[in-house]
């Protein structure tokens, strides 16, 4: 989508700290960062929200624990740990309308979530 900052990103016309691509997924460092690793795995699909998922999205989701588990390893934060987090809608507390997962990690963190 033309006016999605995340698709710029993907699309490489705007530019992100690459961490890790596949075909599906796409994960860069976020611009401001709420502990000391923050990236965002997205979805190369625009696609607004969690509630937007549909049927045929089921083996993109089926390969997000091993991105995860990817980004987590190129970070080395697999046996400190890490939190993964999507926010969903204005109660969720989202921000960019194109689906994201925060991986954070670096610091202690706290529950439950603010
Ligand atoms: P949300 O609140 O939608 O779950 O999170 C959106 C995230 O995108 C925020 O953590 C914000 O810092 C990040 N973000 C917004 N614009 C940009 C950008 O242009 N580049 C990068 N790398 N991150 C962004
Ligand atoms: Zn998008």
């Amino acid at each position: 989508m033309s006016s999605c900052i995340f698709c710029k990103i993907i699309s490489k016309e705007i530019a992100g700290k690459i961490v890790y691509e596949d075909d599906q997924w796409f994960a860069f460092d976020d611009i401001n960062p709420q502990a000391p690793v923050h990236v965002l795995i997205v979805p190369r699909e625009h696609i607004p929200t969690l509630n937007d998922l549909k049927e045929h999205h089921r083996d993109m989701i089926g390969s997000l624990g091993s991105v995860i588990n990817k980004v987590a390893g190129i970070k080395n934060v697999k046996d400190p740990g890490f939190r993964v987090v999507i926010n969903c809608n204005p109660d969720g507390g989202q921000l960019v309308y194109h689906l994201h997962v925060h991986l954070l990690a670096g610091r202690q963190m706290t529950w439950p979530p603010g």
